[in-house]
């Protein structure tokens, strides 16, 4: 998984949770409150990534923390409400995997613990009370006060701001920008100034249409992205370094959008609209393993690159990615 956008938008929480895993002072429950889009599950996987992880903490290289990327780590638990609710059931069976004898940490979360009914409270309760000290747990809300009082006073609660891409979002809104171009630069920056600067640019249609067609064409069958890229993308060769950064972000940003899609973490993705309409054709591997290749190309532009070298090793990496047949 890719924290970026979490140490970007939440740094005092990123530094709140990095101190105590310093110090070696992690609580065992977490409550995680703030409201829609706060990144709370961001956190919270990023919380499990430093207690689940082989090197340390969140190293990103270790086999935990490419099964944390996944989502499917054998030792982290997730429950969201089945429905409405959150039922007994849901944390009865939380409880049972917690009681299996085992020597290594565990960790779950809890989504919208607020929609918990009375008798899954109750047990959950009781579950965090009796919990070893290997194990670890972070339930999440939006109002902090419509969770049981007896829950919270056994967490340390964590509080969320608003994530500053929502003033830009907003700002832009309320100077008439279309809503599909106001998320997406809602996502590029944090920076007001900049966002109405590339609300204004004639390259930013350009540069988000470029996106979707090469995003898009990693998902159909055969698409030759060097193709793609040079027959649409030759306004940018020539221009300025800053349009390259933006360019490879939006794609970054749409590779997030697909991983956290495929997992129904839609709550603050930026190019759903074309999600939506997109049959995925490629494995949530895959998809992580581009995300990836992008990460680095990025990195690499801070360096002074051959620009048209750059890309074309790009699309080849990524090709031989989608290409190959699983
Ligand atoms: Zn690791």
């Amino acid at each position: 998984m890719d924290f970026s956008n979490l140490f970007k938008n939440q740094p005092k929480v990123v530094q709140l949770l990095n101190n105590s895993h310093e110090k070696d002072r992690f609580v065992h429950t977490y409550l995680f409150s703030g409201p829609k889009g706060s990144l709370k599950m961001d956190a919270a996987y990023y919380f499990a990534s430093l207690i689940l992880c082989k090197n340390g903490g969140a190293c990103g290289k270790c086999d935990d923390c490419k099964r944390l990327s996944r989502f499917v780590h054998p030792r982290l638990f997730l429950i969201s409400p089945d429905g409405e609710n959150i039922k007994k059931e849901q944390i009865e069976k939380l409880e049972h995997e917690f009681s299996l004898t085992s020597d290594d940490k565990r960790v779950f979360i809890i989504k919208d613990i607020d929609k918990a009914t009375p008798s899954a409270s109750n047990s959950l309760l009781k579950f965090l009370e009796s919990m070893s000290d290997d194990s670890y747990g972070v339930l999440l809300t939006e109002n902090s006060f419509q969770v049981l009082p007896t829950i919270r006073s056994r967490s340390a609660i964590v509080q969320f701001q608003p994530m500053n891409n929502m003033v830009v979002y907003n700002h832009l809104l309320s100077n008439g920008i279309d809503e599909t171009y106001a998320k997406i630069i809602s996502h590029l920056t944090n920076n007001l100034s900049e966002g109405v600067g590339l609300s204004n640019n004639e390259m930013f249609p350009k540069l988000v249409n470029l996106v979707e067609d090469i995003g898009m064409s990693m998902e159909s069958d055969n698409a030759n992205l060097y193709l793609v890229f040079f027959e649409k993308g030759n306004f940018l060769l020539k221009a300025d370094k800053k349009y390259h950064e933006y360019f490879l972000d939006l794609l970054i940003n749409l590779q997030n959008d697909k991983i956290k899609y495929c997992y129904y973490l839609k709550e603050d993705i930026a190019f759903q609209y074309l999600l939506d309409t997109c049959t995925f054709r490629l494995s949530i591997d895959q998809e992580i393993k581009i995300l990836d290749i992008l990460l680095t190309f990025r990195q690499r532009l801070n360096t002074n690159v051959n620009i048209d070298l750059l890309y074309t090793e790009m699309f080849v990496k990524i090709e031989n990615i989608y290409l190959r047949e699983e």
